[in-house]
């Protein structure tokens, strides 16, 4: 149990998520065990102590966005409400606690938020994120209360503009300090065609790694296959992308087995790409700025209300189609194959970026960096016009 407190917070350090100084864990064994920062250490043992689940990321996030959604929020509200598919699914919502409501323990007040939601934002403190089995799951919720408050506040800002003292210096600091340039240079990718089982698996296990470093996608956040004849080779749901090696499962390309019980959420839509597509590879992950200008609709008047699932339309942002499209089973699955078949890359609308490889990952991963770095550049464009 030590352990976990070592690894998540290294996890935390590396992924830029959160201040180095400023992490705490906590996990239920047979004994409550909290470490790191001692004063968020004891309120995540506090917390957690009141609690059925079993472990607990405490941690003041590297970037004051979450506190300035907090500050910027109307009196009377109580909760952030983030439109990206990650929310949706997996946090529903944010409650936040303001400063001025935590008394002299707010231990209690946390520890019911928490009893109905994965990840609690507390002015002035950070965020909590809770576990129901284990710490791992507790980073991965707070990993996703990070990146959704993170577009959440992007786009607030893109809309209305800094409204708090403090907010612009803080804002060009993550612009110029927080930011890094991206790029695949000095990555090696296996050349294609990929045709033995051990080299795929291998060079699926580097390109996952490579994605995470470069801070293209949060480590549980995406997905990776590359196809050889009548076998798929896909990263598992839920698995870690920095950490994929046994991770990765080999599924049939027809429909024919009941293979893909561990295999991505998205095997559905992986097996229409390469049917549309003829490609060997496929990355998909939740790059920050292309989930942000996905959201980004200049459309008026339009009647349709969850454009996230039921818009028909494909847009575009640069030469990248944008569709919209549920997880699984769903529109997903149906909008990207013939989107993604003429340009190779594809965003779906409040979620991420799917593109294609024609033998190996190379192109693959230079497509899903320039789709990010043309995202990228665009919000600052805009925020630049906005601004005056
Ligand atoms: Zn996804
Ligand atoms: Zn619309």
């Amino acid at each position: 149990m030590r352990d976990q407190v070592s690894v998540y917070t290294n996890k935390l350090i590396a992924d830029r998520s959160a201040h180095a100084q400023g992490i705490a864990i906590a996990a239920q064994d047979d004994v409550l065990i909290a470490g790191g920062a001692p004063d968020l250490a004891r309120l995540a043992g506090d917390v957690l102590s009141r609690l059925t689940c079993l472990g607990m990321v405490v941690a003041c996030p590297s970037l004051p966005f979450a506190d300035f959604l907090v500050a910027r929020a109307p009196a009377g509200e109580s909760c952030i409400v983030p439109r990206d598919t990650e929310t949706r699914t997996f946090l529903h919502d944010i409650p936040f606690l303001r400063r001025s409501d935590l008394g002299a323990d707010p231990a209690p007040v946390i520890a019911r938020l928490l009893g109905s939601r994965k990840g609690v934002v507390v002015e002035g403190v950070g965020i909590v994120a809770s576990g129901a089995l284990t710490v791992e799951q507790a980073y991965i919720n707070y990993s996703s209360v990070f990146h959704s408050t993170f577009v959440k506040y992007l786009q607030d800002v893109l809309h209305h503009g800094f409204i708090l003292p403090g907010e612009a210096e803080a804002f060009a600091a993550f612009r110029s300090q927080w930011l890094r340039p991206l790029t695949d240079e000095g990555l090696a990718f296996r050349s294609g065609p990929l045709a033995e089982r051990d080299e795929i698996l291998d060079e699926i296990a580097t390109v996952g790694r490579y994605t995470v470093e470069r801070g293209l996608v949060d480590s549980f956040f995406g997905n990776i296959s590359c196809r050889a004849g009548e076998v798929i080779y896909i990263s598992q749901t839920a698995a870690s992308l920095d950490s994929l090696a046994g991770c990765i499962d080999p599924v049939p390309t027809d429909n024919s087995s009941t293979f893909g019980i561990t295999a991505s959420s998205e095997l559905l839509a992986h097996r229409r790409i390469y049917e549309a597509t003829g490609a060997a590879t496929i990355l998909h992950g939740h790059p920050k700025f292309a989930v942000i200008m996905s959201m980004e609709c200049a459309e008026e008047g339009c009647a349709i209300t969850d454009c996230w699932k039921e818009c028909d339309r494909v847009r575009f942002l640069g030469d990248t189609p944008v569709v919209a499209g549920e997880i699984g089973a769903g529109g997903l699955a149906r909008r990207v194959p013939p989107a993604i078949a003429g340009p190779r890359k594809a965003v779906v609308y409040g979620h991420g970026v799917f593109t294609v490889g024609e033998t190996d990952f190379a192109d693959a991963f230079r497509a899903l960096v320039s789709v990010e770095n043309w995202c990228r550049g665009e919000y600052f464009r805009r925020l630049e016009e906005r601004l005056g």
